[in-house]
């Protein structure tokens, strides 16, 4: 079959050209070959080169970042934005700062962001950004030095119709804050060139909720598809940050008993329903562990990260009816796999970027659990950034309300999509494919029309 050996030679020139990033990878394989049967269906998509020039991101900077410690003391970290595809639109994703960046995150993150955007509906391109710096115990006045040094390199290479980052995993409202403020003082301008801003200042109402609402409104969506709901249902989530927060919010909106939630230390399980009231506090005012959780809630059950099952994590081990992995890359393996199986668990509906391992991912697939893919499930946030930018350019500010109804809307139409296209192309439920198909189609379709930039 032409499509197979045409993607093997990408794959195998990928790991040639950018060798050590296995995430990257990861990512442009399982996208990759869930596009076969378009490609053998439509021999554009061959003859125009797509795949080769998909691949590539249209621009990648790198920099260092140099900022003054609370001794006085330099400290040099790396930054980076990987500005991937902007055939759509102009370029959007979030940034991420933790130890863990480094271009082949960056690049996984900036690819994925591509798809997930072409299925919002919306017009926007992809990319994404961060830093290797690590916030856990900066303090306030560090982060906010860090991320004036950040942008002090940043800012040349953005703007409100060139590239609007985001935040992501490290980079919430007092970072999009730093990061605003310093723009505007070396720009000179009051511009939309970031979104999760604060109300008083551009801001958009629900953004910061957008994420995990949308993740619970896209797996009732598929759910009702199968006669089924949330209503009742136990669900387990992984991480404790944005999105997995609002998720918890939403599932208990939605009648559901969110049962668990976890850090980078450990795990909580409780039975009778996370105490959500307790975890913003510790979580989005104090910026703690979940230990501390455990220590002012008697209720639960805390699993530290040394008691983990061997290549688990204790969170998939919990009895749920559905997953929501909420926390990063790679976080549910083919042990928590075969636990969640073991357990009865009916959906897994990814919060995350990635975070299902690809052994994982084939058990889920041959024993017919559900499974959200994440740049499908977790597009509300982008979606509703986009909202921010509509508003931004109207000097607009929709209620609350409004843009909830928006997104619940924008979440029918991407489960919608996702799950046509996976009937259009005779595998109904498998929304990997269905998503993937989708959100190439409509991006390689403005390459060709756009010609050989
Ligand atoms: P966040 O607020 O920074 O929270 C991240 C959570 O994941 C924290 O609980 C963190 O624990 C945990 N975590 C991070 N790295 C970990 C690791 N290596 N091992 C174990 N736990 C880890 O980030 P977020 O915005 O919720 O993002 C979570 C995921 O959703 C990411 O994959 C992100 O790319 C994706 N996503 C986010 C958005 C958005 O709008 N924010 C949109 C789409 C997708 P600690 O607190 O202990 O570090």
């Amino acid at each position: 079959m032409p499509s197979q050996q045409k993607i093997e030679d990408i794959l195998k020139y990928i790991k040639e050209c950018s060798p050590g990033q296995d995430e990257f990878y990861q990512a442009t394989e399982e996208v990759l070959f869930t596009l076969k049967p378009l490609l053998n269906e439509d021999k554009r998509y061959l003859e125009h080169n797509i795949l080769e020039r998909i691949v590539v991101p249209e621009r990648s900077i790198i920099f260092k970042i140099n900022w003054l410690d609370d001794t006085g003391k330099i400290q040099t970290n790396l930054g980076y934005r990987v500005q991937f595809n902007s055939s759509i639109g102009p370029y959007k994703g979030g940034l991420r700062f933790h130890p863990t960046v480094n271009l082949g995150i960056m690049k996984f993150l900036g690819f994925e962001q591509i798809f997930k955007n072409a299925l919002t509906g919306l017009q926007i391109g992809g990319a994404k950004g961060g830093s290797n710096f690590d916030p856990k115990g900066k303090s306030d006045n560090e982060i906010m030095k860090f991320c004036q040094a950040f942008m002090s390199e940043l800012y040349k290479h953005i703007g409100k119709h060139k590239d609007v980052p985001a935040g992501d995993i490290g980079v919430g409202a007092r970072e999009i804050g730093y990061l605003f403020g310093q723009y505007k003082k070396l720009t000179g301008e009051f511009e939309g060139v970031l979104t999760g801003k604060g109300l008083n200042w551009g801001g958009s109402n629900a953004r910061k909720q957008a994420t995990g609402y949308g993740s619970v409104y896209f797996a009732e969506n598929f759910l009702n598809a199968y006669g089924k709901d949330l209503k009742g249902k136990k669900c387990a989530v992984s991480g404790s940050g944005n999105v997995a927060i609002y998720t918890i919010e939403k599932l208990y909106e939605m009648g559901a008993i969110p049962i668990s939630c976890s850090d980078s230390k450990g795990t909580i399980h409780q039975e009778e329903g996370i105490d959500l009231k307790a975890l913003k506090v510790i979580k989005e005012l104090h910026h703690e562990s979940l230990e501390e959780y455990a220590t002012v809630d008697c209720r639960c059950d805390y699993i530290p990260v040394s008691k983990y099952p061997e290549g688990g994590h204790a969170v998939w081990h919990i009895p749920c009816d559905i997953a929501f992995p909420s926390a990063t890359q790679n976080e549910l393996t083919l042990v928590d796999a075969m636990a969640l199986k073991e357990n009865g668990c009916m959906l897994i509906n990814e919060g995350a970027n990635m975070p299902t391992t690809p052994d994982a991912y084939e058990f889920i697939k041959e024993n017919n659990i559900l499974f959200s893919p994440g740049k499908a499930a977790n597009a509300g946030g982008v979606a509703t950034s986009q909202l921010e930018m509509s508003q931004n350019a109207s000097m607009s500010q929709w209620s609350f309300e409004e843009v909830d109804i928006k997104l619940r809307t924008i979440m029918q139409n991407i489960f919608k999509t996702a799950y046509d296209t996976s009937v259009e192309f005779d595998c109904e439920g498998d929304l990997v494919t269905g998503a993937n198909i989708a959100g190439f189609r409509k991006v390689a379709d403005s390459m060709i029309d756009q010609g050989a930039v």
